[in-house]
C-alpha cells in the first residue's frame, strides 16, 4: 500500500481539483478502508457517518482555512478542501484531507 504525499510534485492544482470533482461517496469509503482509518467515532464509538454535502444538506461549505487567509470579514481566501463526516449518533465531526483523497483517486483512475 503506497502512501500519497501532500507535497507530491507530480500533482498540480488542476489535477487535484479534477480528481476531487470525480470523488463519489463509495470512493471515500474505499479510501478510508484502504488507509486503515478507524471507522469508530472517537467520541461515542458508533460506526455510522454522514458525509456532508452542501448540495444535499444545504449547509455552508465547511473548509479549513489557513490562518493567514482569514480576514476580519472572513471573506474569500485560500482553503483546504476536506471530506467532512458527521457521526449519526453524537454529532462528532471528523475531516479528511481532500488533497490526499484526490491523490488517491488519481492513482485509482490511472
Ligand atoms: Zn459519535
Amino acid at each position: 500500500m503506497s502512501k500519497d504525499s501532500l507535497d507530491d510534485p507530480s500533482l498540480n492544482a488542476d489535477q487535484l481539483t479534477s480528481a476531487l470533482q470525480q470523488v463519489k461517496l463509495a470512493d471515500i469509503t474505499e479510501f478510508l478502508i484502504d488507509r486503515e482509518a478507524d471507522p469508530a467515532c472517537p467520541s461515542c464509538r458508533a460506526n455510522a457517518w454522514t458525509v456532508m454535502d452542501p448540495t444535499i444538506q444545504g449547509v455552508v461549505d465547511l473548509r479549513m482555512r489557513a490562518p493567514w487567509t482569514i480576514t476580519e470579514s472572513f471573506g474569500p481566501g485560500a482553503a483546504l478542501p476536506a471530506i467532512v463526516m458527521v457521526c449519526n449518533q453524537c454529532g462528532f465531526i471528523r475531516q479528511h484531507s481532500g488533497h490526499l483523497v484526490a491523490a488517491w483517486m488519481l492513482k485509482k483512475l490511472a
